[in-house]
């Protein structure tokens, strides 16, 4: 007899960024599928690495994060979001955001716990539910704004209902949390027992003039949150896979149990370049910006397109409707899209549990100006 694994994620596939990224490499086509930037990261903050390298820094550092990343991490959020946060118990350094996510969600679900969950949602979120016996609650978020229907969240609400986990700004849409969100929330999670994730890693990418609504402003929603951030969207490095949780020391104790037999410490060189380099407020300051130059640039190229685009107020994405180009489905659209036209975008129903259809693909506009004229280009004949 062979050994059986009996699957804890039986209907769980290969990602869809595996599949649109090595389609998208098979066809040489234009990458706006997955959600990396293709210009270069800071030269600063590589040489400092190879200076911590150099001068040792090569061994475990401590389980938590090295402290003088916790420390520098801690004064940004003091003058960003007037939260004081003890770098000592409420902050640990993780190998990426969606490793955070996993962990936080791994310290608090129990068998049958129910998880609050907007639709569509970044595809780790469910797999991560469900494998530690939750139960997904699915909310879709209203089309075409993606906003959230507050009054079906009060349906939704159960005496099981144990997290509610958003994402702003968020991955696909583009969507923001706003004040009155904010309101409803705190209105809706007062005097429960419901806790909070919160999924911010794009938190300085926000357009428009919108402020980024972290859970980090408000008392009485940071008091019930892990918060995640991702250093990779903050310095345009994605492979480096490096990020962080915030949370109350109680929560942080339950989160950090699971987070020491599973990883125990992350890339050492790299947590010491970061402390030496986070107090340089504008590397951060400035990204919103930037990147909404790029989301311009990208809407004003496809408007030789039949194209639609939808509201980005954030993230490294924008989603365009093809309602005028062809009936297909949005996984149909997205293969033949990258074979025949050259461009990888994401089918924005593999962001949904049960693949709703609404003739939408997302782009991501974290690229270089010729990148994104090259793709507007080839989309033109479609
Ligand atoms: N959450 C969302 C919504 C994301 O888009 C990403 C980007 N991959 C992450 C979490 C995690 O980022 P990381 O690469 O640091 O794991
Ligand atoms: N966050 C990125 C995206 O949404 C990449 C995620 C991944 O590769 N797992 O495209």
């Amino acid at each position: 007899m062979s050994p059986h694994i009996n699957s804890k994620l039986p209907n769980t596939g290969t990602t869809i960024f595996t599949i649109m990224s090595v389609l998208a490499a098979e066809h040489k086509a234009v990458n706006l599928g997955q959600g990396f930037p293709d210009y270069p990261m800071s030269a600063a903050l590589t040489a400092l690495v190879d200076e911590a390298m150099r001068n040792g820094h090569n061994q475990y550092t401590h389980s938590y994060g090295l402290a003088t990343l916790r420390e520098a991490l801690s004064r940004k959020i003091d003058g960003l979001y007037c939260r004081t946060i003890n770098p000592d118990s409420d902050i640990t350094i993780t190998p990426g955001g969606t490793y955070a996510i996993y962990t936080a969600l791994t310290a608090v679900i129990n068998p049958g716990d129910e998880v609050i969950v907007f639709e569509p949602a970044y595809d780790s979120y469910i797999p991560n539910i469900t494998i530690n016996g939750g139960i997904p609650v699915l909310i879709p978020l209203r089309h075409p704004d993606y906003t959230i229907d507050w009054n079906l969240v009060r349906q939704k609400i159960s005496p099981r209902t144990k997290m509610i986990m958003l994402n702003t700004p968020h991955n696909p849409t583009g969507s923001v949390l706003s004040t009155d969100d904010i309101t409803q929330l705190r209105s809706i999670v007062h005097d429960t027992g419901i806790f909070i994730l919160s999924d911010e890693v794009y938190e300085h990418l926000i357009f428009d003039g919108k402020q980024h609504e972290s859970m980090l402003r408000y008392p009485d929603l940071f008091e019930r949150s892990f918060v995640c951030f991702s250093f990779g969207k903050v310095y345009n490095c994605t492979g480096w896979k490096l990020g962080y949780c915030v949370a109350p020391a109680t929560m942080m104790t339950e989160f950090r149990k699971v987070h020491q037999f599973n990883c125990f410490s992350c890339n050492h060189p790299v947590q010491h370049a970061l402390a030496g380099f986070i107090s340089r407020r504008e590397e951060y300051l400035q990204l919103g910006s930037i990147l909404q130059q790029k989301r311009d640039h990208l809407q004003a190229c496809m408007q030789q397109t039949r194209f639609t685009p939808l509201p980005s107020y954030g993230s490294y994405f924008q989603l365009y409707s093809y309602a005028a180009i062809s009936e297909e489905s949005e996984n149909d659209f997205a293969i033949r899209l990258t074979k025949e036209y050259g461009v990888t975008g994401i089918p924005v129903s593999s962001f949904y549990a049960n693949g709703r259809d609404n003739q939408v693909i997302r782009f991501c506009f974290s690229k270089n100006k010729q990148t994104l004229e090259e793709a507007a280009n080839r989309l033109v004949n479609l």
